[in-house]
């Protein structure tokens, strides 16, 4: 389970219910995550690149990493088949990335929006590179239940949620009027691969 905070938003829609009050933990139960405008767009675009990637025979994952003035920074998609390196996740890509050109300043004031939540291997590298928030649009969760909806392989990696690697990184998601778009996206993906 995600721990949400609360994100304001700039949208019309918005409505008593983002002032319910949070449990003693701050957790809040299944509510849809409300993000900017701009936040979705980055989203958005993170989905974007997880197609990307399906077309080009890899997972479809995708990330962005945008820096605290909300611009786009870095972006990439999946290319664990491609390279042939079942490391070469964008989480992880952005976290390299991030170290090589950020100073630990711009790394802990930015974001990282991404299509799946991230795997332990990649909320791992994201808190040794000390990168700030996280915004997924489906869980690692919800993945599992897809795979072993599909009769998919499972990852080899425990299935944590970030938290349980990472508990000091805010963390949003899933969102889930975008869960549906990727849940097809992976299922395009486990459904045309040849059974070994
Ligand atoms: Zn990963």
């Amino acid at each position: 389970m995600a721990r949400r905070t609360t994100v304001t938003t700039d949208e019309p829609t918005e409505g008593p219910g983002s002032e319910r009050a949070e449990g003693p933990t701050g957790e809040r139960a299944d509510e849809p995550v409300e993000l900017t405008a701009a936040e979705r767009s980055h989203l958005r675009r993170a989905v974007g690149l997880a197609a990307e990637a399906l077309a080009a025979g890899d997972e479809p994952f995708g990330s962005v990493l945008v820096g605290a003035d909300g611009r786009s920074l870095a972006e990439d998609r999946n290319r664990v088949h491609s390279l042939d390196d079942r490391t070469r996740h964008p989480e992880f890509a952005l976290a390299r990335w991030a170290v090589d050109h950020l100073s630990e300043r711009e790394r802990a004031a930015a974001t990282v929006f991404t299509s799946g939540e991230h795997c332990p291997m990649c909320s791992a590298a994201h808190g040794w590179a000390g990168l700030g928030r996280i915004v997924y649009a489906h869980s690692t969760a919800q993945l599992t239940e897809w795979l072993a909806a599909w009769d998919a392989p499972a990852s080899p990696v425990r299935p944590l949620a970030i938290e349980e690697v990472l508990p000091g990184v805010p963390v949003h998601g899933p969102v889930p009027d975008l869960t549906d778009e990727l849940r097809e996206l992976h299922r395009r993906f486990h459904q045309r691969r040849p059974r070994s």
